[in-house]
């Protein structure tokens, strides 16, 4: 099987992508990814780099070799743009901040509650004042730090566990995501290569997600929300009432935000042809629901983890499999097709709505 362009190896040559963008391809070692485009924006000041990789000392040479073959010095680095608060993006975030004092900018519904003890806000508090949040997305506790409604433990105590185990030359602590100095909202004109973009907001993939559009170029700066040739995880989790729907709505926000030449992805190469990954991207969700339906016909009851089974290849299985799985679920129960109820062992189990039911 060949690989797909997402999980090719970090390219080492800078290359210009669009009008004085210059894509810096950094090393990633996740399922499924190779890679991580960081793209260096250049102005009269110097540079604004968008998702700088992964945590830890491999990220960061290849991060300073790239930026030494495109003729850059990590001093030249004035802003940090963050395109949601996933550390294969914000991984070089922290030491660029600390080495060279990079103004951080994100969306302002950045999630900065991973960590135990840190002091900060939780999230819930300071997301309903946000012009581009839903109330009813907002939980009325930390979703990260709750049991997962399936049952299990919580995404943050999973995540702990993990960073428990990184070395020192992972930077455990560059593994927590970062206070940003300003957060964005939907509309607001960023100067980037002393053009105006427009941020757009596009909750989905986490609740989060900022995608940049530049119309005078016709550059669109996707993150993880349009990738040429996989689809993202929507993550039930975290990213309010029904994901899925959140997700629909950010593709169809970015496919009729105005004429778009080169979409930029996070991962994976620039392609021009958005209206086409956007169809596909809607048609494999509704081919996904479709499957739910039938497999809920043939079990006629299952947990998320039972239905995340004959969703996914047993390599995938875990916590994201069942993630995106719940967010499947409660988007057809929301939807009125499907019903849950709690089983007396704690974990939820869905059905076929009675009306569903022939
Ligand atoms: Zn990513």
């Amino acid at each position: 099987m060949t690989p797909k362009q997402e999980q090719e190896p970090a390219e080492e040559e800078p290359r210009e992508v669009s009008p004085g963008i210059v894509r810096l391809q950094l090393p990633v070692d996740m399922p499924g990814l190779g890679h991580v485009n960081a793209y260096a924006i250049g102005d009269g000041r110097g540079v604004t780099l968008v998702d700088p990789g992964v945590p830890g000392d491999r990220s960061w040479k290849a991060l300073l070799a790239r930026l030494a073959d495109a003729g850059l010095s990590p001093a030249d680095v004035h802003t940090i743009l963050i395109t949601h608060s996933h550390p294969d993006h914000f991984g070089g975030a922290h030491r660029l901040a600390e080495e060279v004092g990079a103004a951080i900018v994100t969306h302002g519904a950045w999630r900065t509650r991973l960590w135990p003890g840190d002091g900060r806000a939780a999230p819930c508090h300071h997301l309903a004042e946000l012009p581009d949040i839903d109330p009813a997305d907002v939980a009325p506790s930390n979703p990260w730090e709750d049991p997962l409604p399936w049952g299990g433990e919580s995404m943050a105590s999973g995540w702990r566990r993990r960073l428990a185990e990184a070395g020192p030359a992972d930077r455990p602590q560059d593994w927590v995501p970062p206070e940003p100095d300003r957060g964005v909202a939907d509309g607001d004109s960023l100067l980037l290569a002393d053009r105006e973009w427009i941020c757009l907001y596009t909750p989905g993939h986490t609740l989060d997600h900022l995608c940049l559009y530049d119309p005078e170029t016709g550059t669109l700066l996707s993150g993880d929300h349009v990738l040429p040739t996989i689809t993202p995880h929507i993550a039930g989790i975290g990213s309010g009432r029904d994901p899925l729907s959140s997700y629909v709505a950010s593709l169809d926000r970015v496919a009729g935000v105005g004429p778009v030449r080169v979409v930029l992805p996070a991962h994976g190469q620039p392609f021009a042809d958005l209206a086409g990954r956007v169809a596909a991207i809607k048609r494999h969700h509704e081919e996904r629901l479709d499957r739910v339906v039938r497999i809920l016909e043939g079990l006629n009851r299952a947990t998320v983890a039972e239905l995340s089974h004959h969703l996914f290849r047993p390599d995938l299985w875990g916590p994201m499999a069942e993630s995106e799985a719940y967010a499947h679920l409660e988007h057809l129960r929301l939807a009125g097709g499907v019903e849950r109820r709690r089983r007396d062992d704690g974990l939820l189990e869905y059905s076929l709505a009675t009306a569903e039911r022939t």
